[in-house]
């Protein structure tokens, strides 16, 4: 059951402090040019954690100018791919040795829980780099035969400089995500982090120096979009853009790159993901994995199942069972034992999602369980299960980026699959089935970036993840995210006597 208000009430006093507040730009700790700094927050409280500096053009100005001289004059991508590797691994060593530091810092700053941070995500950051250092030597091109006397071969290339922007719903992991791929291919990178969440960037910005990065290849801005953000999307001396947020923001972003110097753009978007319980389906399972693939993360993922599809033969089983997980979910202080949801990220995000909850009452859906705020203090929501959800619903079209599961029946898999994709998003879908034919048909059927059968959110570091239609362009992880880091160019030489 909710924790009680009372535990809520009175937080834990996060074990670390925060030592890193400044820009980081050409390997120091800086001040942002104009001298502005903004209040970073804890969501458990809404109280101040620290003062952060705001990055805007001018400091943007300083940081591409620092990566661009980096790439240009080396030594990072004239280094041999070993050597890099090298950094690379040495860096997961020591973020290693600081897993739990790390790991309250970001519970303090996100408020997601720290068992989360601590068993999952930190060591899913240091996998991720060790992953991303084995590649680093492994990049080369192709002989190619032409039809001609040439000797013709390709070249990978890195891009140049590379500007990031991340949000706040795992700062670390999209911090891995961006900057291991980048690196490993001998990029330099101007990284923004999100407003809501700089501290963990800077510090383990701080142990890659340590681990032996030359100044200039990363360099982090803390600060916002509409200045920082759009001032990198814009930058003439940017050459390539990653971008990890919402929709609308992605718009901009492409839009911005446009408008400058047609810098390539990845984006990785919102979801309305289809999760497809059939009526064949291992019943409890699917519950339990509906409800992770939900709730995870305090709802807060682009590819969480938001729209949970049940067949209708087992679909009064499936909502009874939903509620029941739902209401025993235990909500609290993220540093506390055994709590499963902490608060959500800020004011913003906690007050939109209450709004579609309303919505979802207003419009006819069943509350079966929540539908409101938990405690008093802080940005903490009940756990809410939605039935008899329609697809005209704003519940069921809406990215809610909150802990609030809607439940829709069906009667066929012609049916589902027309549904299920009838959306302007394509991120995810979870299919739950014991029939490998209906598995394969909807895995074939489905227009997602990712399939998961009987499971969600495997975030293997080989898996690409990324999204269709409107949930994105191109593809991170894995080895598909290595071209977005690379440019191929051909070389070709006659040849005298073929
Ligand atoms: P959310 O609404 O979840 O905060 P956003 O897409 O607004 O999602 O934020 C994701 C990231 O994009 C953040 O780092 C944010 O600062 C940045 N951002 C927001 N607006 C812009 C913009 N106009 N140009 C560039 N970056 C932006």
């Amino acid at each position: 059951k909710y924790s009680t208000a009372a535990a809520i009430d009175e937080p834990i006093t996060p074990p670390v402090e925060v030592n890193y507040t400044k820009l980081l730009i050409n390997g120091q700790f800086v001040d942002a040019a104009s001298g502005k700094t903004f209040h970073t927050v804890d969501p458990r409280t809404g109280n101040v954690i620290a003062d952060v500096a705001e990055g805007d053009a001018q400091d943007v100005n300083r940081a591409v100018a620092a990566a661009r001289k980096a790439f240009d004059e080396g030594p990072w991508p004239k280094m041999t791919a070993y050597e890099r590797s090298r950094v690379l691994l040495r860096f997961a060593d020591l973020v290693e040795k600081h897993n739990d530091a790390l790991a309250a810092l970001e519970t303090w700053d996100n408020g997601k829980p720290y068992e989360q941070s601590a068993k999952v995500e930190v060591p899913m950051f240091v996998r991720l780099f060790r992953y991303y250092a084995g590649w680093a030597d492994k990049i080369h091109g192709l002989t190619v035969p032409a039809d001609g006397p040439y000797h013709v071969q390709t070249l990978h290339e890195p891009i140049g400089v590379a500007g990031q922007i991340i949000p706040w719903n795992f700062p670390l992991l999209m911090f891995a995500w961006k900057v291991g791929p980048a690196l490993a291919c001998g990029n330099a990178v101007v990284l923004k982090t999100a407003e809501q969440t700089p501290l963990s960037a800077l510090y383990v910005a701080n142990l890659l120096h340590e681990a032996g990065l030359p100044p200039g290849v990363l360099n982090v801005i803390s600060g916002f979009g509409p200045t920082a953000g759009a001032a990198i999307c814009s930058h003439m001396d940017v050459d390539k853009l990653a971008f990890t947020g919402s929709t609308s923001t992605g718009k901009l972003v492409l839009e911005l790159a446009a408008k400058s110097n047609l810098k390539p753009v990845t984006l990785e978007l919102g979801g309305k993901s289809p999760v497809i319980v059939c009526e064949d389906a291992d019943v409890d399972k699917a519950v339990e994995t509906a409800h992770f693939a939900l709730f995870f993360n305090q709802g807060q993922c682009c590819c969480s199942g938001s729209r949970t599809f049940v067949h209708e033969r087992v679909y009064d089983e499936f909502v009874e069972k939903a509620k029941a997980r739902a209401a025993n979910r235990s909500v609290g202080d993220p540093f506390k034992q055994g709590i499963e949801q902490g608060p959500q990220i800020d004011p913003e995000q906690f007050n939109k999602i209450l709004r579609y909850i309303k919505s979802g009452v207003e419009t006819g859906a069943t509350l079966e369980t929540g539908g409101d705020r938990l405690g008093s203090k802080g940005y903490y929501i009940q756990p809410t299960v939605f039935s008899n959800v329609t697809d005209d619903m704003l519940i069921a079209q809406d990215e809610i980026f909150g802990p609030v599961q809607s439940i829709l029946k069906y009667k066929s898999t012609e049916e589902v699959i027309r549904r299920a994709n009838a959306t302007s998003y394509g991120l995810a879908a979870g299919v739950f089935t014991q029939n490998l034919d209906t598995a394969n048909t909807l895995a074939r059927a489905l227009r997602v970036g990712t399939v998961w059968i009987n499971c969600y959110d495997t975030f293997d570091a080989a898996i690409p993840f990324g999204g269709y239609k409107m949930s994105g362009i191109g593809r991170e992880k894995g080895v598909y995210s290595l071209r977005n880091y690379l440019q191929v160019k051909s070389v070709v030489t006659p040849l005298k006597n073929p």
